[in-house]
């Protein structure tokens, strides 16, 4: 129904409450248990306890946990006995990991003046924790493939496709050299493999203060920022390829698993790379000669940024233990009472680099209260209706390994009764920001509609319009008018980066990932920093937002749990899905265009004419005349799951006539199984070109993005890289698939009308 002018207006002034009273009913609830439920949920959210989730921090981030550490096992042990002391079914599961660590680890600048770089974060003496050296890990890379090399420095921006295209206008080279990249602009495993597809021999990462620094604000322990000698460790696996134990992908790497040799891994770097502080990077920076780097490579350093190649050269060289580790998931579970073969499962990491204060521990202290409140729940008569799992997945920040073995082990079962998983990982203070399944994007505006934010008092929903008023994107400003109008606030699609990623891309699981964040600036990341004192003097200090997230996730775990129908909506989908299909039209008619265009200016002598003669630019060559692709496919798909969603919208208004009688006495367990299998049928078994293990094809991360999602994968993908045959096939492929997908939504539709005959 189009919206009148009269609900826009009462949309505008009267905010959540008239909303919620003219919806007070859950979407698959009846009337009935609709109110029985809310009931429940209030129960809930009175039970989270701040001082609880302080304490579980001051105790999960005393000691360095990392994978293979003592006190990871310790911790996994600690979370199993607070499962259980909770009154939770709870057990430990492991599996056996490659994970390296380094042996030995050297860095010097040989040209044209000596310098060695020091490679360690410094103790704090206000900080506590800083000063476990025994137990830390050193600052690494992990997945670095093991080197020895020296070579002239070039510096690469961040080091992403773009900058390697304006380094070969420029005429420079980074074949036989060392490259150094900034972090950010893409995820951190993108820079060596890019640097090794140019020929790069090896890679150094430094996080320059103008991203991630003193440019930013005031640098720890004085303020919440990176210091000059902090370091972001972190996996440079390959995941857009596959995730998980690299020797075992696709099946669960469990004692007897069959292993890959490790020479056979796709997934470790082609050349060594090693993560360091600005404070050592400065002196490399400033050795370089050469072109001055372009306006927008600079960073906040107090030198002339150049170019090179040298004259600074730099002995690389790198050396790690390649053992087997044990990581340690720990999973508790809620049997259901009517449908205990749909599974709602519900996790976040505990492992951490160091001691992983902000990351993971802020998100799993909320999983811990979520739990201990669900037991009190329990004891007072509450039975969900479907099985829960909640997990704390170990051995995440390597490469997703604790998460992507246990769905690669238990895949059978969780493709057969896996409704939806949630995940969070970290989380600080603002606004409550979700991405994840458009499936599900209806059900989390009406769950963010029933917490309050813990500063305005106002619900997290109606707190996050009014930032999406205040601030749109400044490339979409229409978005500022869809803020205040749209009954939805949009979540975001998911890439990777976190432990939805098997669930979601390999199994084809409707996921969700949420977490407070937006005023919570600062630069632990992945330091000895990220820990209890920073926490506690810079985060999330009262832990308020660390009860209102597992208010958020413990009200969308009951809700999911209780739903006599599942709450699926398919208007969103479609209408996301519309959006995409957009954007990849969009994109192959800007690429077509920017290359005709280019071409003109090839042969006109415009950048003959423009340059400056003494600041050589090569020209650039001319390109093929991409054809036009015929996106008819896709718009064949996007009408069938159009058609089809409405239909279902039509089957559940009528279930939902008088009060929903007809849905509390049905038995509407085919339904909901037909509903679970709609996120299933958006995947292809063969997955994306060239990563089979990638099955989502609305969803994944990008090939060249890292985190970054790209969706519609295969089509946008194959554009971006100008295969124009491929993209003509994956058209094909993907509108199928969203034919498919209006076909089970059908399904769904013909059970639900019999059970509500
Ligand atoms: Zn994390």
């Amino acid at each position: 129904m189009k919206p009148t002018v009269v609900c826009l207006l009462c949309f505008a002034l009267c905010s959540s409450t008239t909303f919620s009273a003219e919806t007070g009913t859950l979407r698959g609830f009846s009337t009935e248990s609709s109110r029985t439920q809310r009931d429940w949920e209030s129960k809930f959210r009175a039970i989270p306890e701040p001082a609880n989730m302080r304490n579980y921090m001051e105790r999960l981030a005393a000691r360095p946990h990392h994978v293979g550490s003592p006190y990871d096992k310790d911790n996994a042990e600690w979370l199993l006995s607070k499962f259980k002391e909770f009154g939770l079914d709870a057990q430990i599961e492991t599996f056996e990991v490659l994970f390296p660590t380094p042996k030995e680890r050297l860095l010097e600048l040989v040209e044209p003046t000596k310098f060695t770089a020091k490679i360690a974060e410094p103790t704090v003496a206000t900080d506590p924790t800083s000063s476990q050296r025994q137990e830390q890990l050193p600052t690494y890379n992990a997945y670095s493939t093991d080197g020895d090399v020296t070579a002239p420095l070039v510096y690469v921006n961040y080091g992403i496709p773009d900058d390697y295209d304006m380094l070969d206008r420029m005429g420079i080279s980074v074949k036989g050299a060392i490259v150094i990249a900034r972090y950010g602009g893409s995820w951190r495993g993108i820079k060596p493999k890019v640097a090794a597809e140019h020929g790069a021999i090896g890679c150094l990462i430094y996080s320059d203060p103008r991203d991630d620094g003193y440019f930013q604000g005031d640098v720890f322990p004085d303020g919440a920022y990176r210091n000059k000698d902090g370091v972001q460790r972190g996996s440079v696996m390959d995941m857009p390829v596959y995730p998980g134990d690299p020797l075992t992908p696709g099946v669960g790497a469990t004692r007897d698993a069959k292993r890959l040799d490790r020479k056979d891994v796709t997934t470790l770097t082609k050349i060594p790379v090693m993560p360091i502080s600005y404070g050592d990077a400065q002196p490399m920076l400033a050795a370089l000669k050469g072109p001055v780097a372009p306006g927008n490579w600079r960073g906040a350093l107090p030198i002339t940024y150049h170019l090179g190649p040298g004259p600074a050269k730099v002995h690389l060289k790198l050396a790690f233990n390649w053992d087997l580790k044990p990581i340690y998931d720990v999973i508790a579970r809620i049997q259901g009472g009517t449908y205990p073969d749909e599974w709602i499962i519900r996790g976040n990491h505990h492992d951490g680099w160091v001691n992983g204060a902000e990351d993971p521990v802020s998100g799993l202290g909320p999983l811990l209260e979520e739990a201990r409140g669900f037991g009190m729940l329990m004891k007072q008569g509450w039975k969900p209706k479907r099985t829960i799992i909640l997990c704390a997945w170990d051995g995440e920040e390597p490469g997703l390994l604790g998460s992507t073995e246990w769905a690669e082990a238990h895949a059978d079962d969780l493709q057969r009764h896996a409704a939806v998983y949630i995940n969070t990982d970290g989380n600080g203070r603002g606004y409550l920001e979700v991405e994840g399944s458009h499936t599900l994007e209806k059900f989390i505006n009406g769950m963010q509609k029933d917490i309050d934010d813990p500063e305005s008092k106002l619900s997290v929903w109606k707190r996050l319009q009014f930032q999406r008023i205040a601030n749109p994107p400044p490339t979409n400003p229409q978005d500022r008018l869809e803020a205040r109008n749209r009954p939805d606030l949009r979540i975001g699609a998911l890439g990777s980066g976190s432990d939805y990623t098997a669930f979601l891309d390999h199994l084809g699981i409707a996921s969700i990932n949420m977490g407070f964040g937006g005023e919570d600036g600062g630069g632990i990341y992945h330091s000895i920093y990220d820990d209890f004192y920073w926490y506690t003097h810079f985060a999330d200090t009262d832990f308020t937002y660390g009860r209102a997230l597992a208010q958020a996730v413990g009200t969308s775990v009951m809700r999911l749990a209780d739903a006599e129908l599942l709450p699926f909506d398919f208007n969103n989908l479609t209408d996301t899905v519309r959006r995409y299909v957009d954007d990849v039209k969009k994109l192959a008619n800007d690429k077509r265009d920017q290359i005709i265009e280019r071409n003109r200016q090839i042969e006109e002598g415009m950048f003959a004419a423009v340059m400056d003669p003494k600041h050589k630019l090569a020209i650039p060559p001319k390109e093929p005349v991409p054809p036009f692709l015929n996106f008819a496919p896709l718009d064949n798909g996007l009408a069938a799951l159009q058609r089809t969603a409405q239909l279902y919208d039509e089957a559940l208004a009528h279930a939902n006539e008088n009060g929903g009688s007809a849905l509390a006495r049905a038995a509407l367990r085919e339904a909901n199984a037909k509903l679970i299998s709609v996120e299933r049928a958006l995947t292809l078994n063969e997955g994306l070109p060239n990563r089979p293990w990638f099955k989502h094809q609305i969803y994944a991360p990008g090939f060249y993005t890292g985190y970054g999602v790209k969706t519609l994968p295969a089509v946008r993908e194959s554009i971006e890289q100008k295969q124009w045959k491929l993209a003509e096939d994956e058209i094909v492929k993907v509108g199928k698939v969203l034919e498919n997908a209006g076909e089970v939504i059908q399904g769904a539709t013909t059970e639900l009308g019999r059970s509500i005959k």
